[in-house]
């Protein structure tokens, strides 16, 4: 079986290539490691191969594993990416450095409010339900704009930009597809004055197609660690 780290090397070189095939700079795309479900000594394992920033799904969760590996703290960078309930936005404001999932007022004002003033603002991203299914998470692409402009505002939070999970599809015309939507909407807001930098789109299955429309973060879970296990 790969190790953790064949596969990282394997995860960097589809990026390598991808940047290549859109004449773009690989270093301009950042690897996510999402290491949910995962046990904090894969992220140590993943971590001795040189890997900085990993993303969480589930508060809980995260927050024992952050503890766990309170001796890398300085020299990781997490990221919360999953559904985010207002009742549990605290101690994602105390411990994380980024959330991707923000996609209603009341979750970014409370971030805010409950962001320790000792600590550097958090950086966060829109999530956008660019694929419109009505189970997604995510806000409404018309909905964004204003809401983007109100997050900009809140001194606790630094807007960086956005975050999508698109409909699942083989079809890599359809998977960009979809990324343009992502893209264009990021490409707009810019145009309209946010100081944003970050799309963060593209997982294991559709690391390609997102680098090829423009993702500056790309997630990638199970290509590092393998397939997960719910039921742990
Ligand atoms: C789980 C997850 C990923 C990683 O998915 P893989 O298909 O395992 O690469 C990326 N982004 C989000 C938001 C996730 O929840």
């Amino acid at each position: 079986m790969p190790s953790i780290a064949d596969n990282l090397a394997a995860v960097h070189g589809r990026i390598a290539q991808a940047a290549l095939a859109a004449q773009r700079d690989p270093a301009s795309i950042e690897l996510l490691a999402v290491s949910k479900t995962f046990p904090a000594d894969d992220v140590r394992t993943a971590f001795a191969a040189g890997q900085r920033a990993f993303g969480e799904n589930y508060v809980q969760e995260s927050i024992v594993k952050i503890e766990a590996l309170a001796d890398l703290r300085a020299q990781i960078e997490w990221h919360f990416i999953g559904p985010l309930q207002s009742n549990k936005t605290r101690p994602v404001a105390e411990h994380f450095d980024w959330v991707q999932s923000v996609d209603r007022l009341k979750i970014a004002q409370r971030l805010s409010e409950q962001r320790p003033p000792n600590l550097a603002p958090l950086n966060v991203c829109l999530q956008v339900n660019v694929s419109g299914e009505a189970s997604k998470s995510g806000v409404a692409p018309s909905d964004a704009p204003t809401l983007a402009k109100e997050i900009a505002a809140m001194p606790g939070l630094v807007l960086r930009g956005l975050m999508s999970i698109p409909e699942p599809t083989d079809d890599v015309d359809a998977q960009r597809a979809q990324h343009r939507t992502l893209r264009a909407l990021f490409d707009a807001l810019r145009a309209d004055g946010l100081a944003i930098d970050t799309l963060s789109m593209g997982m294991s299955a559709d690391l390609e197609a997102a680098v090829l429309e423009g993702a500056t973060i790309v997630r990638i879970g199970s290509a590092i660690f393998g397939a997960r296990d719910y039921s742990r």
